[in-house]
């Protein structure tokens, strides 16, 4: 099944990030646990992220989209990178997500790893989208985007103009990178509707766990911290069970906010932690 089709509807759709399983003493089996809780939530579509930190070695990505689709019932997304992939890389990827039904691809440049000299086939999200369309047009194509602009782009104008490219080269769905005001997602679509791009644009909400965690997050993809948020960090940083439940309660304030406001759909980051996502879920169950 494809994912498009799903935002035809005119109501929001609420979905789901997980990431493979760090440790590799449990391998891909320790994700029954995390898909257990999350399939509670009911969500729309479930997508795994792919070698993040730029790291392809051993990603279990495409395992894990199929244990969501075969054992959960439930639709995947799955992350594809190719900053750091050859084309003949790439087709070996399509092949075996075509193998195991997965029609979903969330497209990415992917981070450059200052240790890792980027291979040459492939120097933007778009031209993996262009790549893929033309191979294996059957492939449903989703995008990233930047609420706050991506960090290399030289102006958030320069970022939306190359963000239109990806939906020109065929991305009909796009997910945002997570931010923490909301004022930051209405502006940046606001935007995208001046230049024309129309495809759904998922907002990527993250509760927040830890200070420290969010401080690293946001020193690498750029996100702000707004003064109501920082407050909250730097109250409760000593004090987690606070900090969590904080920070859940103003994860699912900025949701409630989204809706009233007409998203086209809800991205939560669970970071592999069900618990959070069925808090978050258990308020806005109703507005669904
Ligand atoms: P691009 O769209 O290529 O954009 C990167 C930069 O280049 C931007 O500044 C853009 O404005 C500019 N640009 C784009 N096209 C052009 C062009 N044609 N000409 C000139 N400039 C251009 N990383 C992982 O490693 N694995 C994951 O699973 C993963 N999942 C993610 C999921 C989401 C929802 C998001 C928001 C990010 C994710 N990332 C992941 C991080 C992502 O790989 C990085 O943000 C990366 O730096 C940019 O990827 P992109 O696909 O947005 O790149």
């Amino acid at each position: 099944m494809k994912l498009s089709p799903l935002f035809e509807k005119g109501k929001p759709q609420f979905s789901l990030e997980i990431f493979p399983p760090k440790d590799h003493s449990g391998g891909v089996e320790t994700i029954y646990e995390t898909l257990d809780g999350l399939r509670e939530v009911r969500p729309a579509f479930i997508s795994c992220t792919y070698g993040a930190g730029g790291n392809l070695a051993d990603s279990s990505t495409i395992e894990i989209c199929s244990i969501i689709k075969e054992k959960y019932g439930i639709l995947p997304i799955s992350h594809l990178t190719c900053v750091n992939s050859s084309a003949e890389d790439i087709d070996i990827i399509l092949a075996r997500l075509k193998a195991a039904g997965i029609s979903n691809i969330l497209a990415l440049r992917g981070d450059v790893r200052p240790d890792v000299p980027p291979k040459q086939d492939f120097a933007h999200a778009s031209d993996l989208i262009s790549y893929i369309k033309e191979k294996e047009p059957g492939f449903d194509i989703s995008a990233a985007c930047y609420p706050e602009g991506h960090p290399d782009s030289d102006s958030i104008v320069d970022d939306v103009l190359n963000l239109k490219l990806k939906v020109e080269c065929g991305a009909e769905h796009l997910i945002s990178q997570l931010f923490f005001d909301n004022e930051d997602f209405y502006r940046f679509r606001e935007r995208c509707a001046i230049a024309g791009i129309t495809v759904p644009i998922e907002a990527g909400i993250m509760p927040v766990t830890s200070k420290q965690s969010i401080m690293r997050m946001v020193s690498m993809c750029g996100a702000s911290i707004p003064s109501k948020l920082a407050k909250i960090l730097n109250r409760f940083e000593n004090n987690p069970r606070a900090l969590e439940e904080a920070c859940i309660v103003y994860a699912t304030e900025q949701i409630i906010d989204l809706i009233s406001n007409d998203v086209d759909g809800i991205h939560l980051y669970t970071m592999n932690k069900p618990e959070l996502a069925k808090r978050i879920f258990s308020v806005i169950d109703t507005m669904r």
